[in-house]
């Protein structure tokens, strides 16, 4: 299983957002390839860390290049067997939901309905190669999970139990119980059933009096090619994370400490999943939250890419030096100190390496 992390800087919105108050920016490393986020250190700002990821795309990156680089070359994977998980990672604002959903317009929908319809152009192709033996049909299930609890997306929010659904394990692998499962072989079917899903979240977000950056949302598209007694099941999921700012320092009243602890520590369980894969640990901690146990993070024969949204504000700096460290570690990316801007009396300092664990220590959170 191999994790891919890349990193996705929104651009400015509005006329309040401004150029001066800019302070990530791309850069490319030494071979050319733009894989390197620049932020300054908000204790000295003469003085800049560097985050290397396996890419980084700019503000000006739209929906399309991003799912061409990132999501297009892993379709004939999942049509050979590996499930593909992809993560939209960062503070609330950042763009997780529009690089995961998007706009309506063609050109701004996001991951989801690209995917959806690249899945229905590669099935029908398989089944044209096979003489029409191979037949493809493709199912989805969609539901958030909002303070270790499950609920199923599918369900109109009054006929929700509040317990949510129950997790459990078969043959090493969690599920839900009693996740509805909706059959949907063309693009128009997905489009209304993920509508309808979607409006579930906001009304159900409402009665829990949570936001939608409040749960994570998952959606898992079930691709079965089936030729006579023979079945080949794959699954792509795609997963819009709760935001990952740090509430502490702004709302500490108890409902938001509580959604923010089981937040923090799904997150955390997360990254140090896709840690531990990346070392090529036998041990994935996947046990340790309900989001990581259901997905079966490391248990799966499969690909997975975190996306790492940003937004390039200084009003963001403390979250996002906190989640560029975060999904830094979850590839162990090597960090660096960058040499001081300014001109000092004394020779300049050579780009010193320091290791993720002094940049934590450095780090004012
Ligand atoms: P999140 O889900 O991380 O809280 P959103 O996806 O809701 O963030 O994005 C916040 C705002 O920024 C939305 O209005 C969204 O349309 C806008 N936005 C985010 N990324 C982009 C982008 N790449 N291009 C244009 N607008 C964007
Ligand atoms: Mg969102």
């Amino acid at each position: 299983m191999s994790v891919r992390v890349v990193a996705r800087i929104r651009p400015l919105l509005g006329s309040r957002e401004l150029d001066k108050d800019t302070i990530v920016r791309a850069e490319q490393d030494s071979d050319g390839k733009l894989n390197i986020v620049r932020i300054p250190n908000p204790k000295n700002e003469a003085e800049e860390y560097s985050f290397t990821f396996n890419s980084v795309y700019e503000m000006e990156t739209t929906q399309e290049e991003l799912f061409t680089n990132e999501v297009a070359p892993h379709l004939k994977s999942l049509f050979n067997g590996l499930d593909v998980m992809i993560f939209a990672y960062g503070v609330t604002g950042t763009g997780k939901t529009h690089t995961m959903r998007g706009g309506l317009k063609l050109a701004e929908r996001g991951i989801i309905p690209r995917m959806l319809s690249a899945i229905y152009r590669r099935g029908k192709k398989v089944t044209k190669d096979s003489g029409g033996e191979t037949e493809v049909s493709v199912s989805i299930s969609y539901y958030e999970i909002y303070n270790d609890k499950v609920y199923d997306l599918f369900e109109p929010p009054e006929k929700r139990s509040l317990a949510g659904l129950k997790v459990m394990e078969n043959n090493g692998k969690n599920f839900v119980v009693g996740l509805s499962e909706r059959a949907c072989d063309d693009l128009k079917v997905f489009e209304q059933l993920y509508i309808e899903a979607n409006n579930n979240r906001s009304t159900a977000g409402t009665k829990l009096n949570a936001q939608s950056s409040r749960s994570h949302a998952i959606l898992t598209v079930k691709v079965t090619q089936a030729n006579g007694d023979e079945q080949l099941i794959s699954t792509a999921s795609a997963i819009d994370l709760a935001g990952s700012e740090d509430n502490r320092r702004t709302d500490n009243n108890k409902e938001r400490l509580v959604e923010s602890a089981s937040i923090n520590k799904s997150l955390f369980v997360l990254s140090s999943c896709i840690d531990a894969i990346g070392k090529g640990e036998k041990r994935i901690p996947y046990r340790e939250s309900k989001m990581t146990r259901i997905l079966n993070i490391g248990q799966n024969n499969g690909i997975t890419i975190m996306i790492l949204n940003l937004a390039p504000l200084r009003s963001y700096h403390l979250d996002t030096l906190s989640s560029l460290n975060v999904s830094s570690r979850a590839k162990r990316i090597e960090v660096r100190e960058i040499e001081n801007e300014v001109v000092f009396t004394q020779p300049p300092r050579k780009t010193a390496p320091i290791t993720g664990t002094s940049l934590q220590q450095r780090q004012p959170l």
